[in-house]
């Protein structure tokens, strides 16, 4: 039996099972098409040609697939009577909480546990100092296997008994990213259309960075406690600031789509009522449908 059982070797799988073989624990690996096993088994990796295999090598199965849909096609392909009997299986597939309470249902009625995590580490991190798991589930199954999982991030943090919180805090944390990749992406575009330097763009506002650890914390706060009636800035202020970008993205001739979005959303949320409230006070048309 080895440690632990890898399925799915992509860019993250292999780094998972990497990681593990580095911190000397033996690994058996899976994956759907051949060729991404050979420098794993290099060092030490015990191939296994079928999903039935990698499920029977180990009683800690890490999955690591591109999505939810294909680990059931994996798991219904390993599929036989008590196959995860005394399993945990580890799901650190991007997925919904939806998803993630499914499968836990499905993994205990074919008699195995279930934990369900998310990953914020590039592929490179895992292992190193920088990289972050958090996980979803009961403690008493993730006390035995945390030592294994800290092998791949030093930052394990366990967010609760309800499956789906670590795909909740996953997913609202690639809703930060998202705006944060498209935000500075339109910067570089006006940058670029005026013969800037976009390399010093990336400078500039890393610069700014303290300031953004600052205004998260403030905003997660405030947020909790309704309290946005002392701004520093208003909606209407900052609607009024983001409107002028449609204006300069006409000008450059550059895409809109950005500004637009986000003009439309100042200005749905002063309609509302909240201009004289504090930037984040948009959370209030965000919240409902
Ligand atoms: P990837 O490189 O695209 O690998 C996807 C893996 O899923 C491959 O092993 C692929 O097998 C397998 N797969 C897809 N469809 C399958 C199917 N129908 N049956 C069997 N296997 C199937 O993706 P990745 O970067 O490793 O990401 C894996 C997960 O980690 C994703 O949920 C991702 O969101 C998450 N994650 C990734 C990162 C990152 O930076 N890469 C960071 C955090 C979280 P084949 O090799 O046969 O195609």
């Amino acid at each position: 039996m080895s440690d632990v059982a890898v399925i799915g070797l992509g860019r993250m799988g292999n780094a998972l099972a990497k990681a593990l073989l580095t911190s000397r624990k033996s690994v058996t690996i899976w994956n759907r098409s051949q060729g991404k096993a050979g420098a794993l088994e290099r060092i030490g990796a015990l191939k296994a040609d079928t999903p039935a295999a990698a499920v029977a090598s180990s009683s800690t199965l890490v999955v690591c697939l591109s999505d939810y849909a294909a680990t059931s096609i994996v798991l219904d392909e390993a599929h036989s009577t008590g196959f995860l009997e005394g399993k945990t299986l580890v799901q650190l597939t991007s997925g919904t909480p939806k998803q993630a309470r499914h499968l836990e249902k499905w993994v205990e009625s074919r008699g195995g546990s279930y934990l369900d995590g998310a990953i914020s580490a590039w592929p490179d991190q895992i292992g190193g100092p920088e990289a972050s798991i958090v996980i979803a589930g009961r403690e008493s199954v993730l006390t035995p296997i945390a030592p294994i999982l800290q092998l791949l991030a030093p930052n394990l943090s366990h967010v609760g008994t309800d499956i789906g919180r670590a795909k909740i805090l996953f997913n609202a944390a690639l809703s930060y990213f998202a705006a944060h990749w498209i935000g500075f992406s339109h910067g570089a575009a006006m940058y670029a259309a005026e013969g800037m330097d976009v390399a010093e763009f990336g400078e500039a506002i890393a610069a700014l960075s303290p300031m953004f650890a600052d205004d998260v914390r403030h905003m997660g706060r405030a947020i909790e406690a309704n309290r946005f009636a002392d701004p520093q800035s208003t909606i209407r202020s900052v609607g009024v600031d983001i409107s002028r970008l449609v204006q300069i993205a006409h000008d450059l001739n550059i895409s809109s789509a950005f500004p637009d979005f986000a003009a439309d959303l100042f200005r749905n949320a002063a309609e509302a009522g909240y201009g004289a409230e504090e930037h984040c006070a948009i959370f209030k048309v965000i919240r409902t449908r």
